[in-house]
């Protein structure tokens, strides 16, 4: 091999360590939307590996560990950022599996087909069902792999629409769960981690006239000293970017309703491999929006994922819009799948409130770390009244100031509430008796919502077997991806929380296994 000793490499042990401290918002100078293009392969290569892996986040780290175990010994991943982990650090690590050793502990009934079932059924039949397959009948496999590398989850959830509970949460779980993917890596010695190098371009050639339309042999890419190197890749390349969350630009031409919301996962998540490929003809599918309405603003201009709302209204809290009037059944709708569409009706403006009684119950509910994706902190000091993300106050009109609604519409918004309690009928929203909890114990509390975005739904057509399809549904040769870089596998009706890591982490697999099994080129 022509492997130079790489200027910019990170040492394992640095790698696993800036990105087990978390994802702290590093920039990258060429962390930008640099233009992105296919060209033919260069008059030299500067390095050259079997598997060459684009993304150090979910999906890259999950194909580089399988293309390992499944036998290949030369497999490097490019990480653009100065830390591996992706969106996967920022994320709350739930992730979906039927048929575990969690459930059997629990005493929970499920099965791969009753899941494919209820989610062919929740998708409305809107989803590819082939990849949906795949990515089921491979979850229990990434579940085990998880687990035995010491993942585990407090919880098994039930999710609206299944009749099984088989999400499964933890507090911090993304950053657990990745930084437990990582040290997996770290016991891998044939995978190399490049950190600081973006990729920029993807190679075709016709390989002397086997495959006229091209296939992928390699990849140009840039390191944090603006150094360009081009790498060969003897059987193939992944593709596992991310999606474009952090591309504002590219959030507002797919999905208008959501401009000016603010991404919350990883900043280098700008839709890089989408463009990559596209430029190679690949073709896309599966743009559906997904807004994130359980977001609030720590800072101007940051927003962090934060709670639950369902949860939460089962202990007493309501949602009410800009006027102070309540929108929607919060129990029901406070998941945030169906509460995206609420809440853009309300213009995007919305808070909650809460009473003492609530705010104890919350506090000291099991649910309660994993509720707040573990910023329990910023909760507790919210209650002690010295957090800047939850308001306290001694009256409602005092709380309606705080949290930017209308006084007057409060007041009378949560009188006609206590008295729907006092009846045990909501007439306007129908909420469950159980649920209707009066508010009336002061302090009062609440916080202002924005819908932020974790993530994208869409991008490029694959198929089962991780392979990036053309716009022909022809696979590119030697090119694969994972990820929130394609799209298909799930939709706006029939997304529930965990799909996009259960995605990642199976198709990911998916691609490695593959890759592993290409004959080389040259
Ligand atoms: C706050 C939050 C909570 C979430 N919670 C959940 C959850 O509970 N369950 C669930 O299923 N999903 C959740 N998600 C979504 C989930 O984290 C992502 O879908 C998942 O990380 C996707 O994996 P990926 O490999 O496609 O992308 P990522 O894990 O984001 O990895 C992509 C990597 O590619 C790198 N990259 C980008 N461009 C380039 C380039 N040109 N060259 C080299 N590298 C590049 C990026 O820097 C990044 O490290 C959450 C996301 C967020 C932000």
């Amino acid at each position: 091999m022509s492997m130079d000793k790489d200027d910019t490499a990170v040492s394992r042990r640095g790698f696993i360590k800036v990105t087990a401290a978390g994802a702290g918002a590093l920039a990258l100078p060429h962390v930008g939307i640099k233009e992105l293009q296919a060209a033919p392969p260069p008059q030299k290569w500067d390095r050259e590996v079997n598997v060459l892996i684009a993304g150090g986040g979910v999906s890259g780290t999950a194909a580089a560990i399988a293309a390992n175990d499944a036998g290949e010994t030369s497999i490097l991943v490019l990480e653009k950022m100065p830390h591996a982990g992706g969106s996967g650090v920022f994320s709350s690590g739930t992730i979906l599996a039927a048929g575990t050793i969690l459930q059997k502990e629990k005493g929970i009934q499920d099965s791969p087909e009753l899941w494919y079932h209820e989610a062919m059924l929740t998708a409305e039949n809107g989803v590819d069902a082939k990849l949906t397959r795949t990515l089921i009948d491979n979850a229990r496999e990434v579940f085990d792999f998880l687990y035995k590398a010491g993942m585990r989850w407090s919880f098994v959830d039930a999710l609206p629409g299944y009749s099984a509970d088989r999400g499964y949460r933890e507090a911090n779980g993304g950053a657990k769960l990745m930084k437990i993917v990582l040290a997996e890596i770290e016991k891998r010695p044939n995978i190399k981690i490049q950190l600081g190098t973006k990729v920029t371009r993807l190679f075709m050639d016709t390989n002397g006239g086997a495959f006229p339309q091209g296939e992928v042999v390699g990849v140009e890419c840039v390191n944090e000293q603006g150094r360009t190197m081009n790498i060969k890749a003897k059987k193939a390349v992944a593709i596992c970017t991310g999606d474009f969350s952090a591309n504002p630009a590219y959030i507002e031409s797919h999905f208008p309703a959501l401009r000016n919301t603010k991404s919350v996962g990883n900043p280098g998540n700008t839709g890089d491999g989408i463009r990559m490929a596209q430029r190679l003809g690949a073709d896309v599918t599966g743009y559906t929006p997904q807004g994130h309405p359980h977001c609030v603003e720590t800072a101007p201009n940051k927003a962090i994922l934060w709670c639950r709302y369902e949860f939460l209204a089962e202990d007493g809290l309501i949602l009410v819009n800009g006027d102070g009037k309540r929108f929607c059944n919060e129990p029901e709708k406070g998941y945030y799948v169906p509460l995206l569409p609420e809440v853009q009706k309300q213009d995007g403006k919305f808070a909650c409130v809460f009473d003492a009684t609530a705010a104890g119950k919350i506090a000291a509910s099991p649910r309660f770390a994993t509720t707040f994706r573990g910023h329990t902190e910023l909760f507790t000091k919210g209650l002690a009244g010295d957090g800047y993300v939850i308001k306290k106050a001694g009256s409602l009109d005092e709380l309606a100031s705080m949290i930017g609604v209308n006084a007057a519409g409060l007041t009378q918004t949560v009188a006609a509430y206590n008295e729907a309690a006092a009846k045990g009928n909501d007439p306007q929203f129908r909420r469950n008796p159980k649920f209707l909890i009066p508010i009336n114990t002061p302090p009062f509390y609440g916080w202002r919502g924005v819908v932020g975005v974790s993530t994208t739904r869409g991008g490029l057509r694959m198929d089962p077997g991780a392979r990036i399809l053309d716009v022909d549904l022809k696979p590119i040769p030697r090119l694969y991806g994972a990820g929130g870089t394609v799209g298909g596998y799930t939709n706006e009706a029939g997304y529930r929380s965990g799909w996009h890591l259960t995605n990642a982490l199976t198709f990911g697999r998916v691609a490695g296994k593959n890759m592993a099994a290409e004959k080389p080129w040259a």
